[in-house]
């Protein structure tokens, strides 16, 4: 988890004067979603939710989690009343805001509305989400954009939408800076990894308590750690796509750019991250990289299925050498496949010992034509 480059927010000095001891999270999955991210995150393990609720990791303030999803005891009012308290400033402790789905504009119509949580005692009427984004974003410690439609508004902001939605930096601004001076951090995905997800919220925890330096994000503002690199760059499949070996149908193991992977233009970490427990990581697994990760997702990467285009000359620049490249490598390691002729049950010597430190001759017995040659290697 050691961060790898620096931003423009990593060289700032932490916001946090003191050590926060005790923190809610308050997580909304009531943006325009499917729930997918928190349903996601049930799976993590690198850290578990439970771990982190239950105090199991060391350092770490007191967490108290607000999630409709995920607390069992709570729902309703219940579980409403900790929202409220947050906007009137009365919680007691300060908090995260996990937004989970994108924002719609409620902006654009007269009547009605898109998404909604809780009810306002005073009018009876529901909350809609983006009157609780108003209210609490400036007055969080932290915000978090979990998945992609929180993030860069995903799949309910496609083109020819009627919500209008869009990502939480789309909505409250791109230079909008928390409590704690941080900027939204974003953690894409569709839905996000599991693991990604919490090892973000757990840097963010560690950097509460003062055990963590500023969150490194990038210009995207998510955690350079886990999106500096692409999805080809960790494949179980790059070695195919080197060679020039494409699959064209679904079941092959062979790199499935063909068919519409579009991984080496996309900066994701679930090839090398794997998807649960390590395992798993869409083209690992046979699924090809629709892009899911990223703020032009899924306008740009669509029709799913077809090559990608930049694909289409990049690979048959590589089939070019890639079969050639193939067939030495081929020959080579039919080469390395084979033990070295002297080693069998002989009567005389055959390795070619000849010692030098001191003047004995050679054994004439040694059949120099059995010492094979050393590999030079075709191609490696
Ligand atoms: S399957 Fe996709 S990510 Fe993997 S090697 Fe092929 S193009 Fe790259
Ligand atoms: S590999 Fe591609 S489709 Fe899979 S999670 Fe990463 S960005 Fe999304």
């Amino acid at each position: 988890m050691e961060p790898q480059a620096s931003s423009p927010a990593a060289e700032k000095p932490p916001a946090v004067k003191e050590a926060v001891k005790e923190l809610h999270i308050l997580w909304t999955p009531d943006g325009m979603s499917c729930d997918g991210d928190t349903i996601s995150v049930t799976a993590a393990t690198l850290p578990s939710i439970e771990d982190v609720v239950l105090g199991a990791i060391p350092g770490l303030p007191k967490v108290h989690l607000h999630n409709r999803v995920l607390d069992a005891q709570q729902g309703g009012d219940q579980i409403m009343q900790y929202w409220h308290q947050a906007a009137e400033g009365t919680l007691g402790a300060p908090f995260i805001l996990v937004v989970e789905g994108s924002i719609p504009n409620e902006e654009i119509k007269s009547q009605g509305y898109w998404t909604a949580m809780g009810v306002d005692k005073r009018t009876g009427q529901p909350i809609r989400l983006n009157d609780w984004i108003d209210r609490l974003a400036p007055k969080a410690w932290a915000v978090v954009a979990a998945g992609t439609c929180a993030t860069y508004g995903g799949v309910h902001a496609m083109q020819g939408n009627p919500t209008g939605s869009m990502g939480l930096a789309d909505y409250l601004g791109w230079d909008f800076r928390s409590q704690a001076g941080l900027p939204i951090v974003n953690v894409p995905g569709c839905p996000v990894q599991p693991d990604n997800f919490m090892e973000t919220l757990l840097y963010l925890l560690y950097q509460a308590a003062g055990l963590a330096p500023m969150i490194p994000l990038d210009e995207l503002l998510r955690p350079t750690w886990l999106f500096g690199k692409t999805v080809h760059e960790g494949c179980d499949r790059a070695g195919y796509y080197e060679q020039g070996d494409f699959a064209r149908e679904y079941g092959s193991p062979k790199c499935i750019v063909k068919i519409g992977c579009w991984g080496p233009v996309i900066n994701c970490n679930v090839t090398k991250r794997g998807w649960m427990d390590g395992i798993g990581g869409c083209p690992n697994v046979g699924g090809i990289c629709i892009a899911c990760t990223m703020p032009g997702f899924p306008d740009k990467f669509m029709p799913f299925m077809d090559e990608p285009p930049g694909a289409k000359m990049s690979s048959a620049v590589v089939l070019t050498y890639g079969a050639t490249i193939r067939r030495l490598r081929e020959i080579t390691n039919r080469t390395a496949s084979r033990e070295p002729r002297w080693r069998q049950r002989t009567t005389v010597l055959n390795t070619g010992y000849h010692p030098t430190t001191y003047h004995e001759p050679a054994p004439a017995t040694v059949e120099k034509t059995m010492i094979e040659a050393p590999i030079t290697g075709a191609a490696s």
